[in-house]
């Protein structure tokens, strides 16, 4: 899928150059590309579709509830995104078989009261259950009295693997070329004050960057002088072959989030893959984008067989795989989007997802857009700036494994 050297016929200088063609920033491909068209070029490190960054694999949740307003104010706008990719290709994304938020009321309640009020707050409607609600509408769970559940209709899956390569083929269709293999090693002032973007295919110059390198953020952006707090983790999904795979179709069966004190279970429905998906959300090992074990945790594992075992023991079956996959993080956990003005190149747009941000990545995508073409976007991010304290202050103690406690 990816252009071949020669396809640039010669060309060294394109407006706008996303580096890194991962979810971001295959989605900030695609909107370019519908504003910019044959002057947008795409730089990936990799083969397109790789396994070594943090947006492969067939799902991932997408959800309207946030325990953060800055979060849930976006949310709707990222259906939206999605909504515009699959007219345009004709083809689903997006499944809604609803959400849960699960967790003992005695322990994690003040979590899902936080839960319940930014989403009554955004108008954003959901329902809330008690353990006898829960399992009369989904009877897979087996649950005791304390725990409760708050239920969002729209909650479901996007579909990752789809959502990359249609933000990709959508884009070259408008004219934008993506070269994969081809890793930027500098992004450096030209002479003309233009930028220059160094691969090993040659130089490349344009008038604004988007970097959306993920896991190996800073080895792009050193070269201009700046660099961001990041913690990359390599995190475990598992598939089981659960017999009763019937009830766990997404007609039958939602997406949960499980908080406990100790850690937070995300689970998904069968799609794509006949298995059933769990993960446990940023618990893996800091490891580094070129350095990781790629080996399944089998603690890891047991974890969440044990919860399964008493809360929803169909999900169960035989391992099918588990997957390894890197969250990249900022201290605090949430994005960065902004410019590097800070470092005196206002015209490189950077973003961070934070471990969290597929279901985000074609409006991400749509913002980094608008921040290269207009210089500012509609959306609201001043959440995301660089210039937070979490970013900025090296004494900042990272809220990051704290488990459900780092989202209050
Ligand atoms: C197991 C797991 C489960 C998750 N579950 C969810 C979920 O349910 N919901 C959700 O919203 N989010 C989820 N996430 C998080 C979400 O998937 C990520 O936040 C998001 O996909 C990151 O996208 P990205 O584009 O920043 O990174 P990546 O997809 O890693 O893309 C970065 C790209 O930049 C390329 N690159 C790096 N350096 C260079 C260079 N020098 N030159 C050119 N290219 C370069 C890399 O090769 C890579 O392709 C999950 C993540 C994992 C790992």
């Amino acid at each position: 899928m990816a252009n071949s050297i020669e396809d640039l016929e010669g060309r060294r200088h394109f407006d706008y150059i996303v580096i890194g063609c991962g979810g971001i920033g295959s989605g900030a491909l695609y909107w370019l590309a519908k504003r910019a068209g044959h002057n947008v070029l795409g730089l990936e490190k990799f083969d397109l579709g790789h396994y070594n960054g943090g947006s492969q694999d067939v799902s991932r949740i997408i959800r309207l509830s946030y325990t953060k307003d800055k979060y849930v104010r976006l949310t709707p706008h990222t259906f939206t995104a999605w909504e515009e990719v699959e007219r345009e290709s004709g083809m689903q994304l997006v499944y809604k078989p609803g959400g849960l938020m699960l967790g003992d009321r005695t322990k994690v309640g003040v979590y899902l009261d936080r839960y319940a009020e930014c989403m009554e707050r955004n108008n954003i409607p959901f329902e809330r259950w008690d353990n006898q609600q829960l399992m009369r509408r989904y009877p897979q769970f087996t649950v005791g009295p304390d725990m409760e559940a708050l239920y969002q209709k729209d909650g479901g899956i996007v579909d990752a693997a789809m959502g990359n390569s249609l933000h990709i083929q959508l884009a070259q269709g408008r004219g934008a070329k993506v070269l994969d293999n081809c890793p930027v090693n500098r992004i450096a002032r030209a002479q003309n004050g233009q930028l220059e973007v160094s691969t090993p295919a040659g130089n490349f110059t344009c008038k604004r960057v988007i970097v959306a390198a993920g896991a190996w953020i800073n080895h792009v952006i050193s070269s201009i002088g700046c660099h961001v707090p990041v913690y990359v983790t390599e995190e475990n999904v598992t598939y089981f072959g659960s017999p009763h795979v019937k009830e766990f179709t997404k007609d039958k069966f939602p997406i949960f989030m499980y908080s406990s004190p100790e850690r937070d279970i995300y689970a998904l429905p069968v799609h794509a893959i006949s298995g059933t998906k769990i993960g446990i959300d940023a618990r893996g090992y800091l490891v580094s984008g070129d350095k990781r074990t790629w080996t399944p945790d089998p603690h890891k594992l047991q974890i969440v067989q044990d919860v399964l075992k008493k809360m929803c023991p169909k999900f169960l079956g035989p391992v099918m795989q588990t997957k390894t996959c890197l969250y990249t993080m900022t201290p605090d956990r949430d994005f960065l989007v902004d410019t590097a003005a800070r470092a005196g190149f206002p015209d490189v747009v950077v973003c961070c997802g934070a471990g969290h941000a597929y279901k985000f990545a074609s409006l991400l995508g749509k913002i980094l857009s608008e921040m290269a073409v207009d210089g500012g976007t509609q959306y609201d991010i001043s959440g995301f700036s660089w210039d937070r304290e979490a970013l900025t202050n090296p004494d900042f103690k990272p809220l990051i494994f704290m488990g459900y406690k780092s989202k209050m």
